[in-house]
């Protein structure tokens, strides 16, 4: 009788203690979603500078949450990124990545391997309803879909919206700057069978956030922990909006797809808290790669980040990044080092899900700054990639470029640096002023981290240059 008292008062005190914040709440699994943004730049939201686009609901998710001011995608293009995002891995060691063919297209053989493990297929392992929204990119093969790595779900555009263009459409650029949804046979698919093509465009934000909703009430009703992979076409261009967010932003077209996004995330974190499942739901919103910025201004912003898109300047590579959750996430701002990267280990972590173990992982586990226990992220470095090339290595406030390449454009060559550019990001985060000259021995230490990091390496067999 004492003893059971004893095992109450104790139960009492440590409920105390998760109601008073004082420790985070264990008992249930968390339930992740990822929103991923296509080409989406690291100025583009208010919370993050824009001076004229509104974003009241991620301004709102970045206050509630930790804004990340320094988190880096793996690679500057679209597949690569997704590979890394999805399997925690710099794509290199799965051929998710090529200096001749950067990303995968409608004719291509090749994909994420089998032998690849994504979130989703980890978190089967702890019996998680899994499902993908949205742009996939991974291979558009039956044995490359989401249905066939880990998801019980998908719908979706299985590449780029600006795939399979058809050939009576204007030449060139011309086609996007009017943009019709007949110029892009792209299919809309449900599972493993295209349900729609071309698919509306127009309507693909609004469908895909319903279909979000759908599916986190879906689960909540049946009591299973949920991962939702919510990967925006958009802002990719060609950009299209639906009718009652035409005409609505001061940024013209691109400012009103932005803003749709924007409210996608408001109606996904509304209905989080209407289903009782805020605090026990982690959010994270970010960006597969910098804005295309040869697009003018269908393009979007990197702000005082310099190039875009398909650079390894910051601008290509840094994106803009909240992490919320009410009932884990320590509300901040964190200027720490993140990455895609370190998703697969931080939702492992939050999950209690165990990581894949007979492989190489490049994340870290970025949940003890998730709650606050420290303000010290573990993630100190950064390989810049460039199709299959180290092109920049970051570490602490240093980035050394050993070459560079100025945004998407053609094929013009890469310059080579001998000594290596050398910018301090905190002092320079514009990266206009060089120090190598001032810091010989920094770039020399850069230079070998390149070094023993490309000796790790042994690369996947090359799946984009399959067709
Ligand atoms: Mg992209």
């Amino acid at each position: 009788m004492k003893k059971k008292r004893y095992v109450n008062l104790t139960l009492f005190v440590l409920n105390c203690l998760v109601l008073a914040g004082l420790l985070p709440a264990q008992d249930s699994p968390k339930n992740v979603i990822v929103i991923f943004a296509d080409d989406l730049g690291y100025g583009d939201l208010a919370c993050f500078g824009h001076p004229a686009i509104a974003t009241p609901h991620l301004d709102q998710m970045a206050l509630d949450g930790q804004k990340w001011t320094s988190f880096y995608v793996a690679a500057c293009v679209c597949t690569p990124s997704r590979a890394a995002l999805q399997t925690g891995r710099y794509p290199i060691r799965n051929g998710m990545c090529s200096s001749r063919r950067r990303v995968l297209f409608p004719d291509s053989k090749g994909g994420l391997p089998q032998a690849e493990i994504t979130i989703a297929k980890m978190l089967k392992t702890r019996g998680y309803a899994t499902h993908a929204i949205g742009k996939w990119h991974l291979g558009h093969l039956p044995e490359y879909l989401p249905t066939s790595h880990g998801y019980d779900s998908y719908f979706g555009i299985p590449y780029s919206n600006d795939m399979d263009a058809i050939r009576n459409a204007p030449k060139g650029k011309a086609k996007f700057w009017e943009p019709r949804i007949e110029y892009w046979n792209v299919p809309l698919m449900r599972d493993e069978k295209i349900i729609e093509r071309p698919a509306n465009q127009h309507t693909i934000t609004r469908r895909f956030t319903e279909e979000a909703v759908k599916l986190i009430q879906v689960n909540k009703k049946e009591k299973k922990p949920f991962f939702i992979y919510l990967a925006h076409n958009l802002p990719h261009v060609p950009l299209f909006v639906s009718n009652e967010f035409t005409d609505r932003s001061r940024a013209g077209l691109y400012g009103d797809v932005i803003e749709e996004i924007d409210w996608s995330v408001g109606t996904i974190l509304k209905t989080l808290r209407e289903e009782n499942l805020a605090d026990d739901t982690l959010v994270i919103f970010t960006s597969d790669n910098g804005p295309w910025l040869t697009f003018n201004t269908h393009g979007g912003s990197a702000g005082l980040l310099r190039d875009g898109k398909g650079s390894t300047w910051e601008g290509g590579m840094r994106e803009p990044t909240i992490f919320w959750c009410p009932g884990l996430v320590k509300p901040g701002i964190v200027r720490e080092m993140g990455s895609t990267l370190d998703l697969m280990p931080t939702i492992a972590s939050v999950t209690d899900t165990k990581l894949p173990q007979n492989r190489e992982l490049d994340g870290f586990d970025l949940k003890p700054v998730l709650l606050g226990q420290t303000g010290k992220s573990p993630r100190d470095e950064m390989f810049y990639y460039h199709g299959e090339e180290v092109f920049a290595v970051r570490k602490g406030e240093f980035k050394a470029h050993f070459k560079t390449k100025t945004s998407y454009v053609g094929q013009n060559e890469a310059v080579v640096h001998d000594p290596p550019l050398l910018f301090h990001l905190g002092h320079d985060p514009s990266e206009k002023h060089d120090i190598s000259q001032q810091h010989p021995e920094v770039t020399s230490r850069l230079a070998a981290l390149k070094k023993t990091h490309e000796a790790g390496i042994s690369p996947g067999e090359n799946q984009l240059i399959k067709r």
